[in-house]
């Protein structure tokens, strides 16, 4: 690998044996990866670096923009996704009445006590979230389970720091991340694929892929998108 320096920017370069350039800006710190064809030049990446020039910074001020998940407060400022659409968080303080959660055209409105602490805070967004998850979840699990012929299955959601989704086949159970309430819905559609294919394919080698394939035709592409969100490595 090397890195080459570009209007202040450095850019990892790796050559591969590919055909094509391809580009990535990955979170937490806007980290540019170039991957590129050995037959190619610096020269050429140079080029095509500038060509991508307004994509890279706009990437990486989106990537930058976005709080570390440790590093979360729960600030009136912040910004939080729903869905794959970001939102700053508002806080209002209320002294009567129940906590809520809405959303507001790009404002996400977090009603609660003005004493609730951060970890407060996090439960209520996270209940929240796990509301909206749940009924995304219901809809995409029954209608792949039909369309793919599976009998229904059950299913939990759970806050997991290392992967979106996991299968226990031989429970007929499935357990889906509560962060999936932050990405785009064809991702969670994706996760929700990938774990009904485990009940026939228990591992990730050639026959998964296929099937894969047949069912979901540009799930590595959604997979990209996936990883590209939040940086949680999926297989
Ligand atoms: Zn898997």
């Amino acid at each position: 690998m090397t890195i080459l320096r570009l209007q202040d920017i450095e850019i990892e370069v790796e050559r591969k044996a590919i055909r094509n350039m391809h580009l990535s800006v990955y979170p937490p710190d806007a980290r540019v990866h170039l991957s590129m064809p050995f037959f190619l030049t610096d020269e050429d990446a140079k080029s095509f670096l500038l060509r991508k020039w307004q994509w890279i910074c706009r990437s990486r001020e989106q990537v930058l923009r976005q709080p570390r998940q440790t590093e979360r407060e729960y600030i009136s400022g912040e910004s939080h996704y729903l869905f794959g659409t970001r939102y700053m968080l508002i806080l209002e303080p209320i002294t009567t009445g129940s906590n809520s959660v809405t959303v507001q055209g790009n404002k996400m409105i977090m009603r609660c006590r003005p004493n609730a602490t951060r970890d407060n805070r996090r439960a209520q967004l996270h209940e929240w979230y796990r509301g909206h998850l749940r009924t995304m979840l219901t809809g995409l699990v029954n209608k792949w389970c039909a369309q793919l012929g599976e009998a229904p299955v059950q299913w939990t959601i759970k806050y997991m720091k290392r992967e979106w989704g996991s299968c226990m086949a031989h429970k007929r159970h499935l357990v889906f991340n509560l962060d999936l309430a932050r990405v785009p819905v064809e991702c969670i559609k994706y996760i929700v694929v990938h774990e009904l294919t485990h009940l026939a394919v228990q591992n990730h080698g050639p026959a998964f892929q296929e099937l894969m394939t047949q069912r979901l035709p540009n799930w590595k592409l959604l997979r990209k998108q996936l990883n590209d969100f939040i940086a949680i490595p999926v297989k």
